[in-house]
């Protein structure tokens, strides 16, 4: 028997099929979740530090009253850091730098009229909180996902949270505190999942209330993002990890059972999904996957999400048809492993981020490839974008007329408040010239 379910699209003809709700989806979602996140956020916005002890010591087994990570504790695990992943995590740093500093917005000033002006200026957000998962894996990369944009942004204050380990006497894993020692960031906290996101949206004990949330997480961690949102900002529901391959016959099931594989290591619930219009290519992937997955470290995590019903292989008539139903699905990751596959990435609509051909897998893009790999999950990529520098920073319009300027316009400005009937509107222009 498969690892990985089949559903057959062949022949459905998208003006009766609705291919939306024919992509493979979790069954407990964000909004399911939100049920149980709801009385976690309550708790932390009206008991603070005292409800995160208890919620750190129900969810994540620790024992620890200061939820603050020691200077020192970041420090000392700097020091202790393995050269080789110091390495790997300053080459990460320089590649997501190089691209943040070219995708930094400047001011742009329109001259609307001789004497008027409009300036679309950029500010950073005051103060953000920016959350590092630490459940099932230390994503020690997801530090430098968060801080680099923030920084380049020009971010005036950080501050970072990650779950306390029991092993760790209720500190965060070593290599997320180096990380953070590496980027100069000072305040962290030893807090995890939801409470983590109450934490930074309302405020508690030694922690001021943020602008802004950003950052990946479980579904609990996406679920308490959408109910902070408004009290704080966030960047986007970068909730439990999916990738989807859309290949054709040309692609290598070795390769692309492996990219399945790797991101169902991430969670239970992570979702894995192949489209293809070719029947050899899904039973060479179907095979590739049951010779693959029983060599990883983590078989049972990877068997239960490529089990799911939210992931699939997906059988459809050809590449145009799968360029609509992964539209349709808007994965967070998607591969392109088809023949002239820089072509068929520019037709795709709506995704997190896109990889193209068979030497851009998505393992890279999590570490190394100098894209974040902070991205919106459960088909939000088609409305929101990835983590990126415009996420830290908001615009304002400047509006600077001279007399002259509002002169030559008033009229129309009154005609309009008159329209509107507003007459207020109009009389605060025309009391200026004497009306
Ligand atoms: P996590 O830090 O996101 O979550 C751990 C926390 O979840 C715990 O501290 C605990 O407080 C909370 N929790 C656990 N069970 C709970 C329950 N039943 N109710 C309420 N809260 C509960 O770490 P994780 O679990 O390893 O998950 C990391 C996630 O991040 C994975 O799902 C991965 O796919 C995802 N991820 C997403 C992106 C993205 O950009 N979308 C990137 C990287 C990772």
């Amino acid at each position: 028997m498969s690892l990985i379910r089949r559903i057959d699209l062949r022949g459905a003809d998208p003006a009766s099929v609705d291919y939306r709700a024919s992509v493979p989806r979790a069954e407990f979602d964000v909004e399911a979740a939100t049920h149980q996140v709801q009385p976690i956020i309550d708790a932390v916005r009206t008991r603070g530090v005292e409800a995160i002890v208890e919620l750190s010591a129900r969810f994540d087994g620790v024992d620890r009253e200061d939820i603050t990570v020691p200077p020192e504790a970041l420090q000392k695990a700097l020091a202790e850091l393995d050269p080789d992943v110091r390495a790997a995590l300053e080459e990460s740093v320089r590649r997501l730098r190089a691209t943040c500093e070219a995708e930094l917005e400047h001011d742009v000033t329109s001259e609307v009229a001789p004497g008027a002006t409009v300036t679309h200026r950029k500010v950073p957000i005051d103060r953000v909180g920016l959350y590092v998962p630490g459940g099932l894996a230390p994503l020690v990369s997801s530090v430098v996902m968060n801080v680099v944009p923030a920084q380049v942004a020009g971010v005036r204050s950080i501050a970072l949270a990650s779950p306390p380990q029991k092993n760790r006497e209720g500190l965060p894993e070593p290599t997320i505190m180096a990380a953070c020692a590496l980027l100069g960031v000072d305040e962290v906290y030893a807090v995890g999942g939801a409470q983590a996101i109450a934490m930074f949206a309302h405020g508690a004990g030694p922690c001021r209330p943020v602008d802004l949330v950003t950052g990946p997480g479980n579904i609990y961690v996406a679920a308490a993002k959408r109910l902070v949102r408004g009290t704080v900002g966030i960047d986007s529901e970068a909730g439990t990890t999916e990738i989807a391959v859309l290949a054709d016959d040309s692609a290598d099931p070795a390769f692309v059972a492996a990219d399945l594989i790797s991101q169902a290591e991430h969670d239970p619930m992570a979702a894995s999904v192949l489209v293809t219009d070719s029947l050899a290519l899904a039973d060479a992937v179907d095979v590739e996957l049951d010779k693959q997955v029983f060599a990883t470290r983590h078989t049972e995590r990877i068997r239960t999400a490529l089990g799911g019903p939210q992931s699939a292989i997906v059988l459809v008539d050809d590449v145009d048809q799968g360029v609509q139903v992964v539209d349709a699905y808007a994965a967070e990751h998607l591969e392109i492993q088809t023949r002239d596959a820089a072509a068929v990435a520019a037709r795709v609509r709506n995704a997190g981020a896109i990889f193209v051909g068979p030497w851009a897998p998505v393992s890279l893009g999590d570490y190394a490839a100098g894209s974040n790999h902070v991205l919106p999950t459960a088909g939000c990529a088609c409305h929101s974008s990835g983590l990126s520098v415009r996420a830290f920073t908001r615009s304002m319009h400047v509006v600077d007329y001279s007399q002259a300027a509002l002169s030559e316009v008033a009229g129309h400005v009154v005609t309009l408040a008159e329209a509107e009937d507003l007459p207020g509107h109009g009389q605060a222009v025309s009391v200026r010239f004497g009306q």
